[in-house]
């Protein structure tokens, strides 16, 4: 049965959801994360993803990249391995077949800050997605191509966390009338497909499989600045690396991105980048441990 309840996340909530870590772990037990991202021009949104899965905690992070992001990837952030197409020295985009045999081995995939929406990548996801059934985040570009060749829909995986932004939301499902409407037509998308699906903005909106939606409290318009989208694409995709369920993921990863942006804003919301996002996740994971 369909329900429709709506919650506000609160600080018992994310206690209840948060795990702290085994002291018999090692970086096998926390996952292996493959993020896909970046283009030409676009390879800081590939590097700030990179970072928030790792600092979200993840054990491990491949992040594939096209042929001009390699140099890129592995001098901005060395805690991730980086690999790219096999024969690519220069490709600007994903025009090449991915790696995809090594697919599985993956403990989730995070798709789309600044890969652009060639066709080529459209292709490319296309092919992932005939190989892979796992835990995914999809976000930004990825959700573009999703709208422009809207049949790819039906390849998802069951219960992958979708992040659009309004015009995102706009472009995959159409315009509503108003505030209400398109909280129903979030509702019933994430029922009918079988997506969780949140729509970010002031109280971000997460609507689960089973018709309940969820609200964020944390965050503010500090956060209106470039990159803070794939931060938390990264966020998400470093909890689920690390075997959060996706509805846990979903609240914990939007509840701990709202609190690293306050953080981050309690000086100048003015002067915040969405790299200080990445650099108060530890002050925000501790605030549950208070
Ligand atoms: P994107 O547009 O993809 O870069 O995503 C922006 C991110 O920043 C989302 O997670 C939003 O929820 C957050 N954000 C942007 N503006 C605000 C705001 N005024 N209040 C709270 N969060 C915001
Ligand atoms: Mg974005």
């Amino acid at each position: 049965a369909v329900q429709t309840e709506y919650h506000l996340t609160d600080m018992e909530m994310i206690r209840t959801i948060y795990r702290p870590r085994d002291p018999f772990a090692h970086k096998g037990t926390y996952g292996h994360a493959l993020l896909v991202a970046g283009s030409y021009g676009k390879m800081g949104a590939a590097v700030l993803s990179a970072k928030a899965v790792m600092r979200a905690g993840a054990g491990l992070l491949t992040v594939h990249v096209p042929g001009c992001g390699y140099e890129i990837m592995q001098t901005a952030f060395p805690e991730a391995m980086c690999e790219t197409e096999e024969q690519a020295t220069f490709s600007a985009h994903f025009d090449e077949p991915f790696r995809l045999r090594r697919a599985p081995e993956y403990d989730v995939i995070g798709i789309g800050p600044g890969t652009g929406t060639e066709p080529a990548t459209a292709k490319a996801l296309e092919r992932l997605l005939g190989l892979w059934q796992g835990p995914m985040v999809l976000d930004a570009d990825a959700l573009n191509i999703l709208s422009k060749w809207p049949s790819l829909l039906q390849l998802l995986p069951k219960h992958c966390i979708l992040t659009p932004h309004p015009k995102e939301f706009e472009r995959l499902f159409g315009a509503t009338g108003n505030h209400f409407e398109r909280l129903e037509l979030l509702r019933s998308k994430a029922a009918e497909l079988e997506q969780y699906i949140l729509l970010k903005g002031r109280f971000t909106a997460m609507a689960c499989p089973d018709g309940s939606v969820f609200f964020n409290p944390t965050g503010n318009p500090g956060m209106a600045t470039a990159g803070s989208g794939d931060v938390l694409t990264g966020i998400l995709t470093g909890l689920l690396a690390q075997g959060y369920a996706p509805k846990a993921a979903l609240i914990l990863g939007t509840w701990l991105h709202g609190k690293a942006g306050d953080l981050a804003a309690a000086v100048s919301p003015e002067a915040m980048i969405a790299s200080d996002i990445i650099g108060h996740l530890a002050n925000a994971y501790a605030e549950i441990q208070q």
